[in-house]
């Protein structure tokens, strides 16, 4: 009885422990099962979103936001490349100021000085070259005095591409005397190029006597702001206020503006060309560091 019973025991204990055995492997198959398709639900979820954006690159409606943006990186790289910008800049120079009236003369007991007109006709030109997005220097804006010197060391710091000093002429000797004329220095090529070319721009207004374009040097004309200015200089005296035709005109606001028009003309004609050799320049100036120019 001890032993049978026993016996009985051990198989009780047996199918029991085949069953818990049973039971776990029945567990882990159900666990395994419920895992392999928790993971092809996400599998076919992560396809559709795949399918969904290629879908629409392909149809080139809404790249994604990665792709947008390297794509702009690549324009505004292209754009850098294929448009280097050059920016040129124009000093203006309104002839004296201040306690430097310049010629002067008096009409009917009132004092008509040429620190006002080259002023106005300055600020007009300023106007008109910055609506063609040239930068501006002005030597002076308000009726201030400036040194020779001052006025040409804005020239030769910034390394402009061009320095327009504006004045009037006057001749008591002989008032009939009238007319327009574009100062440059002796060696100065680029000066005599934008002197000519204002000067052809000028002939274009009615009544107005080109004079032609005139050489400053140690012996005539010698003009400081030319002969100083390591940059292209033009010096324009823009008519005699000793005529008082002449004068009438220059004291007119929509004359002045017709001045300033066609010296803005006559520098716009020429910039393409100066923009081409500058380019030119600069490669050959990279390749030999050459000395600066002048004294
Ligand atoms: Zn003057």
């Amino acid at each position: 009885m001890r032993r049978g019973g026993r016996r009985y025991r051990q198989r009780v204990l047996v199918r029991y422990v085949v069953k818990v055995l049973a039971g776990l492997v029945l567990v882990g198959v159900v666990f395994l099962m419920v895992c392999g398709c928790l993971y092809l639900r996400d599998l076919a979820k992560a396809r559709k979103e795949v399918q969904e954006v290629s879908g629409k690159n392909v149809e080139g409606t809404e790249p994604s936001e990665v792709e947008t943006s390297s794509m702009e990186e690549q324009k505004e790289e292209t754009q850098e490349t294929e448009q280097p910008e050059y920016k040129f800049t124009v000093v203006v120079d309104a002839g004296h100021g201040g306690n430097d009236s310049g010629t002067n003369v008096t009409i009917n007991g009132e004092l008509i000085e040429e620190k006002h007109i080259t002023l106005d006709v300055a600020e007009k030109v300023r106007d008109l070259l910055e609506e063609q997005g040239i930068d501006v220097l002005m030597t002076r804006v308000r009726d201030e005095y400036v040194s020779l010197d001052e006025r040409t060391q804005l020239s030769n710091e910034n390394m402009t591409d061009l320095f327009l000093s504006i004045h009037c002429n006057s001749y008591d000797d002989d008032t009939s005397v009238s007319g327009l004329e574009c100062y440059y220095w002796e060696d100065d090529q680029e000066g005599m190029d934008y002197a000519a070319s204002i000067q052809e721009a000028v002939k274009e207004i009615e009544g107005l006597r080109a004079r032609g374009i005139r050489e400053s040097s140690h012996k005539s004309n010698n003009y400081e702001v030319l002969r100083e200015n390591d940059r292209p200089a033009v010096l324009i005296e823009m008519g005699f206020i000793t005529n008082d035709e002449e004068r009438e005109k220059l004291l007119d606001d929509a004359y002045q503006q017709m001045l300033a028009e066609k010296f803005v003309q006559g520098i716009l004609n020429l910039i393409p060309e100066k923009v081409e050799a500058q380019d030119k320049q600069v490669n050959k100036t990279e390749s030999e560091n050459s000395l600066p120019e002048g004294e």
